[in-house]
């Protein structure tokens, strides 16, 4: 559940964090209208692995995707070798619940 803006023209900064090696790579400004899913995956060249990666953003303005989020993915193992989730985050953390895992 996201905090409502009505503000068309502000801007909120997005964290970026590499699906590869779990570092967190730049930040970028978006505007705040323009809503995306939890956990969009955006390429962007990560400085820790060398390379165009994908990357999980985060806006820290809305909690419906945080840090600990991505860190679960990691943890459990939800991307795949290319980058990519292997199960929408929503479905992936429903099972989690249901093995009791968390
Ligand atoms: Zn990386």
């Amino acid at each position: 559940m996201g905090r409502r803006n009505n503000h068309s023209c502000t801007f909120a900064i997005s964290q970026c964090y590499c699906t590869k090696c779990g570092e967190k790579g730049i930040d970028i400004p978006r505007k705040s209208g323009r809503y995306r899913e939890a956990g969009h995956l955006k390429k962007l060249y990560c400085i820790h692995c060398g390379k165009v990666w994908n990357h999980v953003e985060i806006r820290p303005m809305y909690s419906d995707y945080n840090y600990e989020d991505f860190q679960l993915e990691m943890k459990y193992g939800n991307f795949d070798e290319k980058g990519n989730r292997k199960e929408p985050y929503r479905i992936f953390r429903g099972e989690l619940k249901q093995k009791g895992v968390i």
